[in-house]
C-alpha cells in the first residue's frame, strides 16, 4: 500500500468531514397544518391526508 507523504492537519480533516453529516430526505409538509410528514402517508399531526380526514380526533 502506498504510504501518505505528509500527514493532514486537524483542520483538512475536519474540513473533509464537514460534508459528512447525514439530512434528513423525503420530508413534505402537510398542507392542512403545515407540519412536516412523510410523503404518501397521512399527516401524524392532523390525521388529514388528500384534503380528507382519516384518522379521528387528531384534529387541530
Ligand atoms: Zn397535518
Amino acid at each position: 500500500m502506498a504510504q501518505p507523504k505528509r500527514r493532514h492537519s486537524h483542520a483538512r480533516k475536519n474540513k473533509r468531514r464537514s460534508h459528512h453529516a447525514l439530512k434528513v430526505e423525503g420530508l413534505s409538509i402537510c398542507p392542512k397544518c403545515t407540519e412536516p410528514k412523510l410523503p404518501h402517508r397521512i399527516c401524524g399531526n392532523c390525521g388529514y391526508y388528500q384534503g380528507k380526514q382519516i384518522v379521528k380526533g387528531a384534529e387541530i
